[in-house]
């Protein structure tokens, strides 16, 4: 027999276990299904990330992002305090590495005010080498409420809520199909078919296939770019004890390859940012080539690589996958003492970047709907820092638009 749901959340990451924990919360009537197509929470994305939250002086002011980002920043440090979940206030510093990249700082300092994130400063290189006597640089952005969290834990505590309140988690359960119908939605999955009124779809790097499959967001595909890590060996466990950013490229989604420190005690280096041969593939040379030939083929991907800029620092990106030595390279304009021996590869993520069909990597969410069905397209980075906050918006917005009756 067809199981009936009410709500059928697709991916049991960061984003799906938040919004089933906020559903099951704010509204205890409904009948909530969290379908994930792994044998455990957190596989994908969720799993495989700096484990920073971010504070939000980043994020374009005004943007659905700047907003969960910083609500995310402290729910999660509240959250993690009540739950047990390991988590580090240790400040996060941008470092202007030459006198050019100064007044970058200044503008993510006018972002951090526009943004409400306290306590943002900017430091001279005195005052910064205080904080990191490692680090190079001439001045630096300082925000004292950036932490670090071991994000796994994070997304399994945030599921287990959700469960504990009367969600149904339905693990290794991979959705095939959706029809829609007058009265809802029916899933065809790998563990047979689920009916539910509305379906919120939030599988991060194939949301963007959930969503055509209903005919919605069809001017959008997901480029995955993988971000890969290298990390310091034991003696060098102490090199930094923040997080170390250089200035962002306002061109790029993409942070630089940054430093780390982890709820495990070592310090990471990285993500760089290269186009992945897959949706999952995780090692360099590996390849799935329907997706590869797919991703290719898409319009906006066309136009991305077209344009000389991206594909200037697609070219520098791909050197440091390629190279060892290009990685330490571009990690020692912000920490000068690290020498390739003090670094031993590390794990990979692979980023769901949405790219419109003129080519424009999108910056922020999007929310996508049919009659039945609500879609978030482009959960990238900080997408773990706001998943708290979003799953709390979603529910609000989902009841004012009428998908879920109070
Ligand atoms: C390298 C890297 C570093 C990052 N660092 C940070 C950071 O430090 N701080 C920060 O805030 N953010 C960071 N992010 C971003 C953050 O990790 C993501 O925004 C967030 O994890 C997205 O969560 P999600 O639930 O949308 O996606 P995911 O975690 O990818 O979850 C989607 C889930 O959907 C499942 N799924 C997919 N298709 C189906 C299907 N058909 N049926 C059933 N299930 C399905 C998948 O298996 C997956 O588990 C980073 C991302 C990357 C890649």
């Amino acid at each position: 027999m067809t199981e009936r749901y009410d709500v059928a959340i697709v991916g049991g990451g960061a984003i799906g276990s938040s919004l089933a924990r906020a559903l099951t919360l704010k509204k205890p009537q409904l009948k909530v299904a969290l379908l994930e197509k792994e044998k455990s929470i957190a596989y994908h994305a969720s799993g495989r990330n700096s484990g920073v939250v971010h504070s939000g002086f980043h994020p374009k002011p005004g943007s659905l992002k700047a907003k969960l980002c910083v609500e995310g920043n402290s729910m999660i440090r509240e959250y993690a305090r009540m739950r047990n979940v390991p988590i580090k206030q240790v400040g996060t510093l941008v470092v202007a590495r030459n006198e050019d990249e100064i007044g970058v700082l200044s503008n993510l300092k006018e972002r951090a005010e526009a943004n409400r994130v306290p306590g943002v400063m900017i430091l001279d290189a005195q005052e910064m080498k205080k904080l990191e006597p490692n680090v190079q640089g001439s001045a630096a952005l300082h925000s004292p409420t950036g932490c670090i969290i071991d994000s796994r834990a994070l997304v399994q505590s945030v599921a287990e809520d959700a469960v504990r309140k009367g969600a149904k988690l339905l693990l290794g359960c991979e959705l095939l199909t959706l029809k829609e119908r007058i009265e809802g939605v029916t899933l065809t999955t790998t563990k047979g078919e689920l009916s539910s009124r509305i379906v919120l779809n939030c599988a991060g790097l194939y949301a963007d296939t959930i969503a055509h499959m209903l005919g919605v967001g069809r001017q959008y595909a997901i480029i995955p770019f993988r971000g890969e890590y290298y990390q310091t060996t034991a003696e060098k466990a102490n090199v930094i004890s923040s997080m170390i950013y250089p200035p962002p490229d306002p061109e790029l989604p993409f942070l630089g390859i940054h430093f780390t420190k982890t709820m495990h005690g070592s310090v990471i280096v990285g993500p760089n940012a290269v186009l992945a041969g897959g949706r999952e593939a995780y090692d360099t040379f590996q390849f799935n080539l329907k997706e590869f030939f797919s991703t290719i083929s898409e319009p906006g991907f066309l136009k991305l690589v077209t344009d000389a800029y991206f594909l200037r620092v697609a070219v520098k990106q791909l050197r440091t996958s390629l190279s060892k030595s290009a990685f330490v390279k571009e990690a020692r304009r912000l920490v000068p003492s690290l020498r390739e021996a003090d670094l031993v590869k590390g794990f990979s993520g692979i980023r769901a970047q949405l790219v419109d069909d003129d080519g424009n990597l999108v910056d922020d969410f999007v929310i996508e709907y049919t009659d039945h069905s609500v879609h978030i397209l482009n959960a990238v980075s900080p997408g773990l820092t706001c998943s708290l906050a979003f799953g709390e918006y979603l529910v609000e917005l989902l009841t004012q638009k009428g998908y879920i009756i109070s």
